[in-house]
């Protein structure tokens, strides 16, 4: 689960990391404001969206100007007028894909001067199965082109879980970064609060980028992106509080509260399929047949009726979708249930596509007898590399 930039600056205050005050407006009139509440030189307008590139990202209006989605003014006329211009409007970047993201929340953050941009993460890393610290000079807005071509201005290390973090680990970032005396403390310190943050509030991910060194030469937060594993979000009230459902994907929301695991890909190929590892194979062997996924999901190993119909009711609602596979190997699944699901949700909401089942395992002939005593038009398979060809021929001809 991801949160705005401004609520991970929020959080990472408590912990006492140097950042910038700000606050977040949700409707123009409340930004003029915002903006006075703040003190100048310099203001930032930053449009709140879960993806980054917002710098160099372009808004999809001609009305919202031709500055992208962090924007400098100089006073608090000018601060407002940003904030009004980027409201509702939709911004693009190079990681929102091309439809881009509505911006509903702008924050507005007393400006910093800037001596250098520098880049931080904290990660796990599934090699070593540790928490990594990710380090190099190269802050600022291009921090995929520096791994692409220099990847070795990017210093990498894992933090021992049995010490945790100790002194040295923030000493290391510190000279790998070329921070020297006051820095070296003021890095130790952050280092420490990060890491801490990290691990009470079950993070995946903090990417600090840019980390800065500020014209009087402090160390200071300047952006900040959390993730955190969605599996202990129920340990943290606080953390599930800051999430904003109109940042996800609807129909992932969907399946989400149905305990449904289901992650929506760019394919043509709906699949619906019991287990993790069953569902990784049918997309393998969707993918060598010469079509492309548009989904993962695994409908668990007790799914009810009611869950294999909103399943399959969320598979039918892409427009992406040409064509559906159901794939399932009933062991505590049983076949019949999957059938009873499959024909309720089609009588529902009907079958555009072509559909092919491939049942095997308990009750398997319950099953089949359901799915062909419907009167559906399903294309039946006896195996996993059937079943997938069948599909990718019905869809491609
Ligand atoms: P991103 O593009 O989504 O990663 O948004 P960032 O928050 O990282 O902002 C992009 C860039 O805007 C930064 O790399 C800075 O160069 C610039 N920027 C952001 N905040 C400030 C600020 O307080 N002062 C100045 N001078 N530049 C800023
Ligand atoms: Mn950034």
């Amino acid at each position: 689960m991801n949160i705005h930039e401004y609520q991970a600056k929020a959080l990472l205050r408590t912990y006492g990391a140097p950042v910038s005050e700000g606050r977040i407006v949700l409707k123009a009139e409340d930004a003029k404001t915002a903006a006075g509440e703040l003190d100048g030189p310099l203001w930032v307008v930053k449009a709140q969206i879960h993806a980054g590139g917002r710098g160099k990202g372009s808004f999809k209006e001609a009305d919202a100007g031709e500055k992208g989605g962090v924007r400098l003014a100089k006073s608090v006329e000018e601060a407002a007028e940003e904030a009004k211009k980027m409201l509702g409007r939709t911004l693009v970047t190079h990681q929102t894909g091309p439809a881009g993201k509505q911006v509903n929340r702008i924050y507005i953050e007393a400006g910093s001067g800037i001596e250098r941009e520098l880049y931080l993460a904290l990660l796990v890393d599934r090699v070593t199965s540790r928490v990594s610290f990710v380090c190099s000079t190269e802050g600022g807005m291009d921090i995929e082109e520096v791994a692409e071509s220099t990847p070795e201005k990017i210093l990498s290390f894992s933090v021992d879980p049995a010490t945790g973090y100790q002194p040295y680990h923030g000493r290391r970032v510190a000279f790998s970064l070329g921070l020297t005396g006051a820095q070296v403390k003021q890095c130790v310190k952050l280092m420490g609060q990060l890491y801490q943050a990290f691990t009470e509030k079950d993070m995946e991910m903090l990417e600090i980028n840019p980390l800065i060194v500020s014209d009087s030469g402090d160390l200071k937060v300047l952006d900040a992106k959390l993730g955190f594993d969605g599996n202990a979000i129920y340990r943290h009230a606080d953390v599930a509080e800051l999430r904003d459902e109109s940042e996800e994907d609807s129909k992932e929301l969907e399946a989400s509260k149905y305990d449904l695991n289901y992650i929506a890909l760019d394919g043509e190929i709906g699949c619906m399929v019991n287990g993790a590892g069953l569902a990784m194979a049918t997309m393998d062997i969707i993918k060598l047949y010469g079509a492309e996924p548009a989904n993962f999901l695994d409908v668990g190993g007790g799914a009810t009726k009611e869950k294999v119909t909103e399943a399959f009711k969320i598979i039918t609602s892409d427009p992406n979708v040409k064509g559906i596979l159901v794939n399932i190997f009933g062991g505590i699944m049983r076949c019949d249930v999957i059938a009873e699901g499959v024909v309720a949700a089609v009588k529902e909401v009907g079958l555009k596509v072509p559909l092919v089942v491939r049942l095997e395992g308990t009750n398997v002939e319950a099953g089949k007898d359901i799915i062909n005593n419907s009167g559906l038009d399903v294309i039946a398979a006896d195996n996993l590399s059937d079943g997938a060809e069948k599909i990718v021929k019905a869809v491609k001809g």
